[in-house]
C-alpha cells in the first residue's frame, strides 16, 4: 500500500512539476513546498491503515528538495541526491528501495523532458552511483540477515560491551555485572569468564559458525580495541582451517598482524593464541578463542584448553535447549491462560477479539484474522482481524485460508514473496511477508481458521506452528461453547411447537419497539373455532394446524405465539396500509390453503385486529388491549375478518 501511494503521489508530482502548474501560477517555490507536503501528508492520513510514515516523510524531503532544484539536474542542489538516495536505502526495505529510487529518477526524467532541460551526463552519473548504491545496501542488509539468523541474538550484547566499558578501558566484566545479566546469558557469560581467567587471557572469544560466517556471540577482552560486533567471512583466513580440520591450533609465538583474528580494530601486538572449534552433535557450531599479550601458551594450557572447548560444545547444546523451551514454555503459559479465561467467558465476540490480541502479543506478528468456514457452501467469512474488514467473505478454493480449511492443516509460508500466494481471495493483494495459520476443529466438524500474518519474510517457525494447533484446539472449545450458548438463549426465546417467539419474547420486543419512538402496529390472530377442530380431527391435528399457521406468518415482521391459539406479530415501522396489506395477505393465504391430517383436509379461517402505536395507544399494555379489542369485535361480529382498532373509536 506504501508503495501505491507513494506511486500515486509520484505521478501527480511528476505532472504537477513537469507541467510548472502550480510553480508557475503560484509564483513562490515556497509555497509550492508547501502545498506539496501538505498534499502528501493529508494523503498519509487518508490512506494511513498501512502507509509507512518513513516513505511519507522521505517523499516530503525529496518533494522539497526537488522543487527547489526546479531547474532539475542542472542545479547544483542536485548533489543532494547522492545523500537523500542512500538514506532511503537504509531506512526501507531492499524492495522499496529500488522501487523509489526508480520512480524518483523517471519523475526527474520526465519533469526534464517536459521543460526541456535535460543532462544526460548527469543523469548517467545517478543511474550509475544508484546502481552501487544498491549493490552495497543489499550486500549490507544480507550481513544484517546473517546477524539476525545467528544461534544467538541476545539482545543485551551491545550492553553488555557498553560505552561506559569502552571509557574505562577494560571490557571485564565483574561478576556483579554479569548478575545483572539474566536467563540464558548469565551462565554462558560465567564460562566464558571462567576460561578467560584459567588462561589468564588478555581476549576470550566465542564465535558462532554460521552458513560460512562467524559471528561473535560473546567475549571478554583488556583492549579497548577488541570489537564486540565482529562479523568474520570466512573465505580466508586461520580460522578457516580450524573448521575445516575440526581440531584446536596452538600458535606459542603469534607473529602475524592481530586484525586477522578478526576482534581488533588498529593496531596492537598479540603474542600467543589458541583456537578450538566449538563441536556439538560432529557439527562444527562455532569457535573459541584466546589470546595472551604478553607470555606464551604451553603444551599443557592447550590440553586444559581442549578439554574446555568440549565441554563448551555440551554447554552449547543445554543453553540452547533451554533457550528453546524457555520458549516454548512463555508460548504455553499464554495460551494455558487464554484457557483460562475462556472458561468464564461465553460470548463468541469476546472469546475471539481475546484470542487475537493473545496471538499477536505470543507471537509478535503484525496481523491475526480469524473466519469461519462453511463448507456446505464453499464459504468463509471473517469474524475478527486486526486488518480484514469483519464479515469479509471468501471461496475455500482461491487462498491459503481456503487450503486450510478444506484440508483441516496447518499450513507455514516462510516467504510470500515468492510465487505470489493469495491469502483470502483473488484481486485482494497483500503486503504480508510471512504466513502462518491453523484450522479449528470442533467436535465433528470444522468451525473455521485462525492465521497469523507479518510483514517481514521468514518470521514464523515450526514451534510457532505447533503452538498456533495447540491454542486452535483451546480455542475450539470456547467457539462450542459459546456456540451452545447461543442456542440455547435462542431457544429460550422461542414457542417450542411453532418455533415463533415465545409471550415473553413478545412482551419484551413490542416494549423495545415502543421504546424506539417510531410508529409500531400490532397484529392479532385468533383461530376461529379451534376448539371444533380439536374436537373433529383431534388435538394432534390442531397442533399441526397451529403450527401450518406459525410457518405461514414466521417471515412478517416479529411473530410470536401469544398463547393458545392465538399469534402476535408486531410490525415497527409500519403504516396502517401496510400492516393492513400484511392481514389480508394472511387471510388470502390461508383462503387458499388447506392443513392435511391423515389423509383429511382441514380449511381454518382466522380473526384479526390490528392497532397501532402512537395513534390507537401510548402504552405497551394499551396497545395490546386496543388489538385484543379489535380481535374481540371481530369474533363477535362473524369471525373470518379483519377490524382496524381505529374504526371501533370512530363508530362509537
Ligand atoms: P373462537 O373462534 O371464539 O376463537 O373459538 P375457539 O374454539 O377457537 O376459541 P377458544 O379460545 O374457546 O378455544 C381455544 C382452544 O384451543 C382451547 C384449547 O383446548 C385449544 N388449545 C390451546 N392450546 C392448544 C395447543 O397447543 N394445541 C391444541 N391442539 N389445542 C390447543
Ligand atoms: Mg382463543
Ligand atoms: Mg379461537
Amino acid at each position: 500500500m506504501g508503495i501505491r501511494v507513494f506511486y500515486i503521489v509520484a505521478l501527480c508530482y511528476a505532472l504537477i512539476s513537469g507541467l510548472g502548474i502550480i510553480h508557475n501560477s503560484l509564483g513562490t517555490p515556497y509555497t509550492y513546498i508547501l502545498i506539496s507536503i501538505v498534499f502528501l501528508y493529508g494523503l498519509y492520513y487518508i490512506i494511513k491503515a498501512r502507509v509507512e510514515l518513513y516513505h511519507t516523510i522521505i517523499l516530503g524531503i525529496l518533494i522539497n528538495l526537488s522543487s527547489q532544484l526546479t531547474g532539475g539536474f542542472n542545479s547544483p542542489l542536485f548533489l543532494a541526491y547522492f545523500i537523500v538516495i542512500p538514506l532511503i536505502g537504509f531506512r526501507s526495505e531492499l524492495r522499496d528501495y529500488w522501487i523509489i529510487v526508480s520512480v524518483l529518477v523517471g519523475i526527474e526524467v520526465l519533469a526534464g523532458i517536459f521543460r526541456h532541460e535535460i543532462l544526460f551526463l548527469p543523469a548517467t552519473v545517478l543511474v550509475l552511483s544508484i546502481f552501487v548504491f544498491g549493490l552495497f545496501i543489499e550486500r549490507i542488509l544480507a550481513r544484517v540477515d546473517q546477524l539476525k539468523h545467528s544461534l544467538t541474538k541476545y539482545e543485551t550484547r551491545d550492553q553488555f560491551f557498553g560505552p561506559a566499558d569502552f571509557e574505562a578501558m577494560r571490557i571485564i566484566t565483574s561478576i556483579k555485572d554479569i548478575d545483572r545479566h539474566k536467563g540464558i546469558e548469565r551462565p554462558l557469560l560465567y564460562f566464558v569468564k571462567f576460561i578467560h581467567n584459567m588462561f589468564d587471557a588478555y581476549t576470550t572469544a566465542v564465535f558462532s559458525y554460521n552458513e560460512g560466517h562467524l559471528i561473535l556471540i560473546q567475549g571478554f577482552s583488556r583492549s579497548e580495541l577488541f570489537r564486540p560486533d565482529t562479523v568474520i567471512d570466512l573465505k580466508s583466513g586461520i580460522y578457516r582451517q580450524v573448521i575445516a580440520q575440526e581440531k584446536s591450533f596452538l600458535i606459542k609465538e603469534f607473529s602475524q598482524d592481530p586484525v586477522e583474528l578478526g576482534y581488533y580494530k588498529g593496531e596492537l601486538k598479540i603474542s600467543s593464541v589458541m583456537i578450538a572449534p566449538i563441536i556439538l552433535v560432529n557439527k562444527v557450531e562455532g569457535i573459541l578463542v584466546v589470546d595472551k599479550k604478553e607470555g606464551q601458551f604451553t603444551e599443557d594450557d592447550k590440553a586444559r584448553f581442549d578439554e574446555a572447548s568440549n565441554t563448551f560444545g555440551y554447554f552449547l547444546g543445554m543453553l540452547r535447549l533451554y533457550e528453546k523451551e524457555r520458549f516454548q514454555a512463555r508460548h504455553l503459559l499464554s495460551i494455558a491462560e487464554l484457557g483460562e479465561r475462556f472458561q468464564k467467558e461465553l460470548e463468541l465476540n469476546e472469546i475471539l477479539g481475546d484470542t487475537i490480541k493473545t496471538v499477536k502479543d505470543f507471537l509478535k506478528c503484525d496481523d491475526v484474522s480469524i473466519a469461519v468456514t462453511d463448507e456446505l457452501n464453499n464459504e468463509g467469512r471473517v469474524l475478527a482481524s486486526t486488518y480484514f474488514r469483519k464479515e469479509t467473505k471468501f471461496p475455500l478454493d482461491e487462498g491459503l485460508v481456503g487450503f486450510i480449511a478444506r484440508h483441516r492443516s496447518p499450513i507455514l509460508k516462510e516467504d510470500l514473496y515468492e510465487g505470489n500466494p493469495i491469502i483470502l481471495k483473488k484481486g485482494m493483494k497483500t503486503k504480508s511477508g510471512s504466513f502462518v495459520g491453523s484450522p479449528v476443529l470442533g467436535d465433528e466438524q470444522l468451525l473455521g481458521v485462525i492465521w497469523c500474518e507479518d510483514h517481514k519474510r521468514k518470521k514464523f517457525t515450526e514451534d510457532d506452528v505447533k503452538a498456533l494447533v495447540i491454542l486452535s484446539s483451546q480455542l475450539s472449545l470456547a467457539w462450542e461453547r459459546a456456540h451452545y450458548y447461543e442456542m440455547e438463549k435462542e431457544r429460550a426465546l422461542r414457542d417450542g411447537l411453532t418455533g415463533l417467539y415465545n409471550h415473553r419474547h413478545f412482551q419484551e420486543s413490542l416494549a423495545q419497539e415502543i421504546k424506539k419512538g417510531r410508529e409500531v402496529y400490532l397484529l392479532f390472530i385468533d383461530v376461529d373455532h379451534f376448539k371444533l377442530i380439536n374436537d373433529t380431527y383431534g388435538h394432534r391435528a390442531g397442533d399441526e394446524v397451529l403450527k401450518f399457521l406459525g410457518k405461514l406468518i414466521s417471515h412478517t415482521g416479529i411473530a410470536c405465539r401469544y398463547g393458545g391459539e392465538e399469534f402476535t406479530i408486531i410490525l415497527p415501522g409500519y403504516s396502517l396500509k401496510k400492516a393492513m396489506k400484511t392481514a389480508v395477505h394472511i387471510k388470502d393465504s390461508l383462503l387458499k390453503s388447506m392443513v392435511k391430517f391423515n389423509e383429511k383436509k382441514i380449511k381454518f379461517t382466522v380473526s384479526m385486529g390490528i392497532a397501532g402505536y402512537p395513534v390507537d395507544a401510548t402504552t405497551r399494555d394499551e396497545l395490546i388491549e386496543r388489538a385484543d379489542q379489535a380481535l374481540y369485535y371481530a369474533k363477535e361480529t362473524g369471525r373470518d375478518r379483519i377490524v382496524v382498532a381505529r374504526s371501533l373509536t370512530t363508530k362509537k
